[in-house]
């Protein structure tokens, strides 16, 4: 089974990429994550993006294709994938189309409001990646591996408010072109990421 999950920074992606991955077995293949890691490796790809992904702004579209193109080659592809954050344009979804066929795009739609109230008060542990909600009980460490939680640069306020301006931006123009390609499904974003996996777990059920 092949999945895309499509919505805004902070819609929860991430929490169902990994829910789904959990019960499902698919691995969960994030553009966000992948580039990060480059950059804490220091690679030519790093080196590059390490500016672009501060400021908010999206990477070009042939160097995220590549990335994506190597990455869903791999031996752990072959029964399908989550792809969390990509396509992120509408070259990328049609590129997309171009080399695979998707089973189903899942929406998570949540209003501009909750995601900057979600963004900006997301931590990740640098150590498993588990992401924690800080806005209604402060947590300091991760639960599953006692690593200190830390705030993305990206999740910082200016940079947030730009990255989710970026998103409405695109998202329309996303949204219309997989729903003519019959593979969009839209969830609304609960206020736990269980409660929400109840919904996308019904969608993939049905697949
Ligand atoms: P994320 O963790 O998905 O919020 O991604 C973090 C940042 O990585 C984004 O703000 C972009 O700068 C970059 N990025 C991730 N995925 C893509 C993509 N599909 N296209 C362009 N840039 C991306």
């Amino acid at each position: 089974m092949k999945i895309v999950l499509f919505g805004a920074p902070g819609s929860g992606k991430g929490s169902q990429a990994k829910l789904i991955t959990k019960e499902f077995g698919l691995p969960q293949i994030s553009t966000g994550d992948i580039l990060r890691d480059h950059i804490q490796r220091q690679t030519n790809i790093g080196k590059i993006v390490e500016a672009i992904i501060n400021r908010g702004e999206l990477v070009p579209d042939e160097m995220i294709i590549d990335i994506i193109c190597d990455r869903i080659k791999k031996e752990d592809c072959k029964k399908g994938y989550i792809l969390d954050g990509f396509p992120r344009t509408l070259e990328q979804a049609k590129k997309l189309l171009e080399i695979t066929n998707i089973d189903v795009v899942i929406y998570i739609d949540v209003s501009i409001i909750e995601v900057e109230r979600r963004a900006l008060s997301r931590r990740i542990c640098p150590s498993c990646g588990k992401i924690f909600n800080i806005s209604k009980k402060i947590i300091e460490d991760c639960d599953e591996c006692g690593a200190k939680l830390i705030q993305r640069d990206d999740d910082k306020i200016d940079v947030v408010r730009h990255r989710i301006e970026k998103y409405f931006s695109q998202s329309e123009a996303l949204i219309k072109f997989f729903k003519k390609k019959k593979l969009l499904k839209t969830v609304f974003s609960a206020e736990s990421p269980e409660e929400t996996y109840k919904s996308v777990r019904k969608i993939l059920l049905k697949i």
